[in-house]
């Protein structure tokens, strides 16, 4: 197919995800024709850097090597199989790594094939736990501008008014505590007693707070400081609620450590992982727990307390194999000790654009960069400029309103960095 007829039959068959399709009357698609490294391709050989690893999943490249040869060699051994009485080596040695990667007394893993069904297996086992220990706790807790998803359940948690707002008559109850309002420690107190607050009024009603550990994605990139993940901990064990640290985002090195929960020393009850795990190749996600939750379904069977959720492509072969060679990788190339040198390098490069007069702040956690533009209203979708700029001169960039960031793949260098950043600077400058 050429470039031409590629778009025309898009438009014809497709709806696009997270798009009003009216726009692409004025704004053409952009078909890829294939991908290498941190490059997307285009059929005019235009290449452009991923600056948001293809809505952040990407980790070590398009195309990369090594993870291409685990996914062929899986191929031709064992593509799927049902994981209800059965089981498969790529699993059970994923699953073995992922309990020895992740905070300590997490001992078992849920799969699951997306970010928002983890997101609902995490909710529905926390219910489920205290139910079999005879509480009726149903309610969830969730910070404000979070955001964990979009199916029913994971919508309802979440508090981005712009997926949420509609949908809101259908939602399952769910109440809002505010996130730090940036990343001082102060800021991290105040939220914390916040909470407490909250639970001294209402916990014997609540299941859980779900969280996005140091930074909101979907939320503008809103980061706060990591006391507040030991604060409310804390006050988690207190109360008896447990506390879901979804990570579908963060996980993986985003935040400069391999978990975000790591960063400060929290061991939550529930760990939820996608994106990243399987190097953003294929659809994967899972729910890690304690033996203590898992306790409290593990029964004889007429007890009817086991937790029925099943999903046809949980814990897929080929998807298990690209999270192994994913894990291979972090292992063989010391990733998160030379992610350490890629941040620093950004984070010089970032504090220039304080200079912009249009920019009200930067902020930084690890692998993310962000920057807040100020002085404009949401009809002028600066964004949309930013990322048209971004295109016209060789780098995908996709603003969240007036936040402009940068979360490229891992194996970015220096001169990719230099493209990248320079590029936005650029594009705001110009606005
Ligand atoms: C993307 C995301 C999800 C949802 O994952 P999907 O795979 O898109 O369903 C949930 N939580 C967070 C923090 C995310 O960033």
């Amino acid at each position: 197919m050429t470039n031409f007829e590629l778009k025309s039959r898009d438009l014809d068959v497709l709806w696009h995800p997270c798009t009003q399709m009216k726009d692409h009357e004025t704004l053409p698609l952009i078909p890829i024709k294939k991908a290498h490294g941190v490059y997307l391709e285009d059929f005019d050989g235009n290449s452009y850097i991923d600056a948001i690893s293809s809505w952040w999943v990407n980790l070590f490249g398009h195309t990369n090597g090594y993870i291409n040869s685990k996914i062929k060699e899986q191929l031709d051994t064992l593509e799927h199989v049902i994981l209800a009485g059965f089981t498969h080596e790529q699993a059970v040695r994923l699953s073995e790594r992922l309990v020895k990667l992740s905070p300590d007394g997490l001992k078992k893993c849920f799969y699951a094939d997306n970010g928002s069904s983890a997101v609902e297996i995490a909710l529905k086992m926390s219910f489920h736990a205290h139910k079999n220990s005879g509480k009726k706790k149903s309610v969830f807790v969730s910070l404000t501008n979070s955001y964990h998803g979009e199916t029913i359940g994971a919508l309802s948690v979440g508090d981005v008014k712009l997926y949420k707002d509609t949908y809101e008559p259908l939602l399952i109850q769910s109440i809002q505590t505010p996130v730090p309002k940036d990343m001082s420690l102060e800021a991290a107190k105040i939220a914390a007693d916040q909470f407490e607050e909250l639970c001294s009024k209402r916990a014997d009603e609540i299941s859980a707070i779900i969280l996005e550990p140091l930074v909101q994605g979907a939320g503008s990139m809103h980061m706060y400081h990591k006391e507040f993940l030991v604060l409310v901990h804390k006050i988690c064990n207190r109360y008896d609620i447990h506390l879901i640290a979804d990570e579908v985002m963060v996980g993986f090195g985003r935040t400069g450590e391999m978990f975000a929960c790591h960063s400060a020393n929290i061991t939550p009850d529930f760990l939820v992982l996608s994106k990243g795990l399987t190097g953003g190749y294929l659809p994967l996600s899972v729910v890690l727990t304690t033996n203590e939750i898992y306790a409290k379904f593990y029964c004889d069977y007429n007890e009817h307390k086991a937790f029925l959720h099943s999903h046809s492509y949980t814990g897929n072969a080929l998807a298990c194999a690209a999270a192994n060679a994913t894990l291979d990788l972090f292992e063989r190339d010391n990733v998160i000790e030379k992610n350490r040198v890629t941040t620093k390098y950004m984070s010089e490069k970032l504090s220039k654009f304080k200079e912009l007069k249009n920019v009200a702040s930067v902020r930084q956690t690890g692998m993310i960069c962000a920057v807040e533009l100020k002085g404009y209203r949401p009809e002028d979708r600066i964004g949309l400029k930013v990322y048209q700029y971004g295109l016209d001169n060789g780098v995908l960039l996709r603003p969240l309103g007036d936040v402009v960031y940068f979360m490229p793949p891992y194996i970015i260098t220096k001169d990719e960095c230099d493209k990248m950043m320079d590029t936005a600077y650029e594009a705001i400058k110009l606005l």
